[in-house]
């Protein structure tokens, strides 16, 4: 028998999952559930161990406390895999979470506490925590949060110029996508050797897309902010923004909050600028001028972000793409890096096309690589250091 881990990230009506072998770290399978509060579905899983789970008896009516039990029931069926502990993709870990916690009452206490701070993804995150709880009472389990990475930065990376009241009641930027940095950090020593050791900027661009400063592995500056909102042009979010416009559209249009919500979360990035799609292969394969416009800007403000970053670091030592956008779009990573070459960022076109792990020409000052997003790798490995 294996000893294995399960990873869950759950979402408001999905959760994706992962078994990893706790031995190696070898993902034994990945897969994952959608349309949970709607018509719930197997969305299939991969890997070795991908037959555990048998779509045909989700029940279609499955909430979040059913599909898990589920799953774990697929789990409990094996006679190869013993079950040794789950670990959870927690959205936020407020000011005082700054690594993976083992839960415990008071840890939920206080995760709760933080649902304000995320109220559209903390709740989903603890109710998979609460579901596991009850179908398999005294699994350890331990949540990994997307904002403890980027607890390392400085102050003044951190605090807004609000008074300084607002800042000591926790609205400060938190910075998000940290297990996807964490994942970078934990594999670009083996990729790119001493260059991992110094200024690196990660790139993460997917339907979210943040950038993070990295000096020796660990984040000094990032572009999201309090909220997920900040930052790049995103599939459907705007992004930073002058505040005064928020106000402006409260103030002077009479916009309701949730009204101005939506427009800035879900009508606004790829999709807003174009008036077309929120995905960027869309928007690559139309002629449109929207579309176009709405990628140049894309390009243009996660390179205005990298100069940003590459102040705050003092310089840049490689440049690392990940996630949908930054593993497989070679004309938006060539816009960025064109407009990077002032900073010694130089493609070699041919590998760039062909999505290679280092897509710069081997004399460019800066190594710039492509390294696939892992965010349930660096939660088991953080689950197997906790029980540890
Ligand atoms: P999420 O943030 O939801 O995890 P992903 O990391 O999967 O998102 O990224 C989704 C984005 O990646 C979409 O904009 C999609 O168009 C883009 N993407 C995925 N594959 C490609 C591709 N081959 N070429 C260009 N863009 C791609």
């Amino acid at each position: 028998m294996d000893d294995a881990i399960l990873v869950l990230n759950a979402g408001s009506s999905s959760v994706k999952f992962a078994l990893f072998r706790a031995e190696t770290l070898e993902p034994l399978c990945r897969g994952g559930i959608e349309g949970i509060g709607s018509r719930a579905s197997f969305g299939g899983a991969k890997g070795a161990e991908a037959g555990l789970f048998d779509g045909a008896d989700l029940p279609e009516s499955s909430n979040h406390e059913v599909a898990t039990r589920w799953l774990l029931d697929g789990i409990r069926r094996s006679d190869r895999i013993t079950l040794q502990a789950a670990g959870h993709r927690v959205v936020h870990g407020g000011p005082d979470f700054s690594a993976p916690v083992l839960i415990v009452n008071a840890v939920m206490t206080a995760l709760e506490e933080l649902i304000p701070l995320a109220p559209a993804h903390q709740p989903h995150n603890l109710a998979a925590i609460e579901a596991v709880a009850k179908a398999w009472p005294g699994l350890p389990q331990v949540a990994c949060f997307d904002t403890a990475f980027h607890r390392t930065m400085p102050r003044l990376a951190q605090i807004f110029a609000i008074p300084h009241e607002l800042t000591d009641q926790g609205l400060v930027r938190y910075g998000f996508h940290g297990l996807s940095y964490q994942h970078i950090a934990d594999v670009l020593p083996s990729i790119a050797g001493e260059a991992a050791k110094g200024r690196v900027i990660v790139c993460h661009l997917g339907h979210g897309a943040s950038l993070c400063a990295m000096s020796e592995g660990r984040s000094i500056a990032t572009t999201m902010g309090f909220t997920a909102l900040d930052g790049l042009v995103m599939g459907m979010r705007c992004g930073a923004i002058d505040a005064g416009l928020v106000l402006h559209l409260i103030e002077q249009r009479g916009m309701a909050p949730a009204e101005v919500s939506e427009i800035l979360n879900r009508r606004s990035g790829l999709l807003g600028v174009s008036g077309i799609s929120n995905d960027a292969r869309t928007l690559l394969a139309s002629d449109d001028p929207r579309a176009k416009e709405a990628l140049d800007l894309f390009s243009y403000r996660v390179v205005r972000e990298a100069g940003s970053l590459m102040a705050a670091l003092g310089g840049l030592d490689a440049l690392v793409f990940t996630a949908g956008i930054g593993e497989h779009s070679a004309p938006i990573r060539s816009a960025i890096c064109r407009a990077l070459g002032w900073a010694g960022v130089e493609l070699d076109e041919s590998r760039n096309a062909t999505n290679a792990m280092r897509i710069s020409d081997d004399a460019a000052r800066v190594p710039v690589y492509v390294v696939p997003a892992d965010e349930e790798r660096p939660i088991a490995r953080a689950v197997l250091q906790r029980m540890s």
